[in-house]
This record gives structure tokens, sequence and C-alpha cells, in this order.
């Protein structure tokens, strides 16, 4: 533990020693211009990098230590003072200050990196053997109660965190249901997705329960079952919560930025004068489309961050800003498939869905423009969309390009680069830092 105490001052202030905290503090460091820069992280080992087979970590014989992410160590040879276990309390904007334990900090430039919360459901507040995912500590307490085969586990949400962690837990030999109050779960990927993973789910063994939320909780002696809103009664001797996270913005209410579901902030992630945010937390305005959203990705993150740093940098050094038009992209393994969407869709895009024996890829496109892509296998094809979208390939000329692939079973010539030309990144199988 490295708590503040006293009235400290450095050039760059960063809060949130993750993904995105991580980042920012190394693209600072490695600017070497010199700037101190200080990081405030709430967790003494925060978030876990688990390989890819396994990122639940619950039930691989993966050691948790060792999981703790190799930047933390890197940064402190680069000179960052790392302050781990020590929570940000409060914002002074005006004065340029952050409150921390018993101390503060008052910085030239600042990046907010807090990243989401999970929240536990009213209902299940007072109750026993209830999880969320994400965080080390709860896959430990959580790995120690599965030992027990004999209990029924309930997740939580149906999106990749809650699927990924009902098939680890499946292959472990399990009883479980995935249960969301969504009927499309996969969010704008919409009806198509929810088919195949729905699909892909019951034929492994798991129950998927979409679109019926959970309205009680009925207690049988040790065992419990979960009402939901059909009905249905599901076993939940544990449950797992994949579900609900939330900016953790809090401890920033009385600050006066604007907070909306994140914190607001420009396409340079600029949410006031040399106040940044990155990652999970930040609601920023996207270029590429125009709009202000919010990513929960990995990528997403170790972007933002690298590029907050520098503008943060860059607010005192007087550089110009950089500005952020990442595309989302997410993948996860599920029952021995490997899922992967990407695009940002409104919901009311043209699905043409292309399967072979290699797998199904759904393209979504909206006035000839390819908007996203959701795959299930088939990764030759979905590399190609993901580089169209990357590149602004029209939707027919799209549609033709994989048609003809599909056809002929080889990716024919274009003209545009290739995934690996433009250099995008694997989600999340990689440390922090390069
Ligand atoms: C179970 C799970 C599975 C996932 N799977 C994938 C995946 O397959 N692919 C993918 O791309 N993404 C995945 N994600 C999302 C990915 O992990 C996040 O997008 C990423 O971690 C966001 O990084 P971040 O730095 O913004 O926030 P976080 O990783 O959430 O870190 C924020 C940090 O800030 C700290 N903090 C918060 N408030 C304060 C404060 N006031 N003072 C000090 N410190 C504070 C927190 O303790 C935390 O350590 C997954 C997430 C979960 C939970």
């Amino acid at each position: 533990m490295a708590e503040v105490s006293g009235a400290l001052s450095r050039d760059i202030v960063v809060v949130g020693a993750s993904v995105a905290g991580l980042h920012a503090a190394h693209a600072v460091a490695k600017m070497g211009r010199g700037l101190s820069v200080m990081v405030i992280g709430e967790r003494v080992r925060p978030r876990y990098n688990l390989p890819l087979a396994d990122r639940t970590g619950l039930t691989g014989p993966t050691d948790l230590d060792s999981t703790t992410l190799r930047a933390l160590s890197q940064l402190g040879s680069q000179g960052v003072d790392l302050r781990l276990g020590a929570r940000a309390s409060e914002l002074d904007l005006a004065n340029q200050r952050i409150l921390v334990g018993n101390g503060s900090v008052s910085y030239r430039a600042l990046v907010i990196a807090c990243g989401c919360a999970p929240t536990i459901p009213a209902l299940l507040t007072e109750e026993s053997r209830v999880y969320t995912v994400g965080q080390r500590e709860e896959v430990s307490a959580l790995r120690a109660v599965l030992a027990d085969p004999s209990l029924a586990v309930a997740v939580i949400g149906a999106g990749l965190a809650g699927g990924e962690t009902a098939s680890r837990l499946r292959r472990a030999g399990r009883t479980v249901s995935l249960v969301d109050g969504s009927p499309e779960p996969m969010g704008r990927f919409g009806a198509v997705a929810v088919n195949s993973y729905a699909a892909l789910h019951h034929r492994a063994g798991v129950e998927p329960c979409f679109g019926d939320g959970v309205v009680e909780v009925v207690k049988d002696g040790l065992r419990r079952r979960l009402r939901l809103s059909s009905g249905t009664l599901v076993p939940a001797d544990v449950i797992v919560i994949a579900d609900g996270h939330r900016p953790a913005t809090e401890w920033l209410e009385s600050s006066g930025l604007a907070l909306r579901d994140g914190i607001v902030c420009d396409a340079g992630l600029q949410a006031y004068n040399h106040v940044f945010a990155a990652g999970d937390a930040a609601r920023w305005s996207n270029p590429r489309y125009g709009t202000r959203m919010r990513g929960e990705q990995w990528t997403n993150a170790a972007d933002q961050g690298r590029i907050a740093g520098l503008n943060a940098a860059r607010s005192i050094t007087r550089g110009a800003p950089d500005s952020y038009a990442g595309i989302p992209y997410r993948r996860s393994y599920q029952h021995g498939v490997r899922i992967q969407l990407t695009g940002f869709l409104n919901g009311d895009e043209r699905v043409v869905t292309q399967r072979t024996g290699e797998g199904e890829v759904a393209l979504f496109g909206r006035e000839n423009v390819l908007h996203g892509a959701l795959a299930f296998e088939h990764q030759y094809l979905f590399d190609e969309v993901r580089a169209m979208l990357t590149d602004g390939v029209a939707w027919d000329a799209a549609l033709a390009h994989v048609g003809a692939a599909v056809s002929t079973g080889r990716v024919p010539a274009r003209s545009g680069p290739r995934l690996h030309d433009i250099g995008i990144r694997n989600a999340i199988c990689h440390d922090v830092l390069p």
C-alpha cells in the first residue's frame, strides 16, 4: 500500500491503475519530457490479465498471483510514482487538486481512468454467495465456493463476460443458467446474434433465459432458486452477476464535471481545462461517428489511455492534441467458439448473414455504409470485414467482396489495406503495455 499524506504536487496525476490509467502513465513517461507522473489506484492488484483461453480465471489452473498486469513493475522503473491502495475521494477543479486519503495532490494535468464498477440488483444485495466478475478478489472467492460441484450456478447478464463465465463453468461440469432481462443481450447486434448465441449455449448444456428478468428469490433449506418474470424457476445456489457495470464516477459528483453515464469529453478526451478521461469511464465524442459514446473494451481503454496521457502532457507543453476515432471491438471464446463483434450500430441496420462450414459472419449496414460485423468463428472473413470497416468501404462493395470470398472459398484481392497493415491489435491476450 502506498497511501498519500500531506499536500503533494505532480505535473500529471492519473486516477485509476488499470488498462487506461497505466497506458496513460506509460505514454507520458515514454515522451521523455521530464514530467513527473503519479498514478493513484484504489486496488493494490488492479484488473488481472488472463490468457484468452480462460479470461474468467474461474476454473483453470491459472495462478492468480501471476496475472497482475506486468506493466505495474515496468512503470515503477520508469520513474512513475505508483500509489496503489489509495482512493481519490474528491476533485477540486478550481484549485487543480485531488483529495486522496488524508492528503491531497495538485496537478498541472489530470487523467481520469476510473473505469466501471459492478452493481448488484437490489433483490440480491442481502443474499449470500453472490459474486461479481472481473476483479481478482471476487474470482478467488468464487473459485473457493465452486470447489463444491453440487452447487448450481445462475449467471445474471448474458453479454460477453456473462456468456464466457457460463461457458467456463459448464465446461467444468457445473449446472448453469444464463439469465438476462433483455430479449437481445447482445445489444444492437439484434436477433441474428441472439439466435446463434442462445443456440450455442443451449447446445452446450447452459440454459439460456433471455428476456426473462429475476423477480423473486425462492429458498428451500440450503438450496436457492430464482423466479423469473415468466414464472420459470432457475437453480441458483451460487449467483454470478455479470451485468450492470456503471462508470465509477460517484467521487466526481460534486466536482462540476459533466457526468452522463460517464465523464463527458470531447474528441481529444478533454473534459475540462487540463482534465482528460480515458477508458470505460469516458463518454467521448467519437469523430468517426459524430456522436458521444462510451466503450467497454480493452483496446479502447488502452488506446484512449495513451491518447489522454499524451494530450494531458501536451496541455502543459502547449502541443496540439490528438483526437480518438476508435471502432468498437470485442471478442470472446465460449464453448470452444470464437465470437467477435465490431462497429457501432443504431439497431436499425440492414443485416446480411453468410454461413459456411467455417462459421457465420453477419454484416450490418445502412445507406450504403458498412457499420459493423459479428462473427461466430470464420476468422479470415471477419478480419476482412474489420479491415473494410476501418477503411470505410461502401456496403455494396463489402457485400460483393464477402460474397465472392464465400463462393470461391478464397479472399479476392482488394485495393485497401489488410487488417495487419492497419495494425489493429488483438483485444485482450496481451499485457497492458507493448
Ligand atoms: C469479466 C470481464 C470480462 C471482460 N472481457 C473483455 C474482453 O473479452 N474484451 C475486451 O476488450 N474487454 C473486456 N472487458 C472489459 C475490459 O476489461 C475493460 O474495458 C477495461 O478493463 C477498462 O479499463 P479501464 O482502465 O478503463 O477501467 P478498469 O479496468 O475498470 O480500471 C479502473 C481502475 O480504477 C480504479 N478506481 C476507480 N475509482 C477510483 C478512485 N476514485 N481512486 C483510485 N482508483 C480508482 C479501480 O479500482 C480500477 O482498478 C471485460 C471486463 C470484465 C469485467
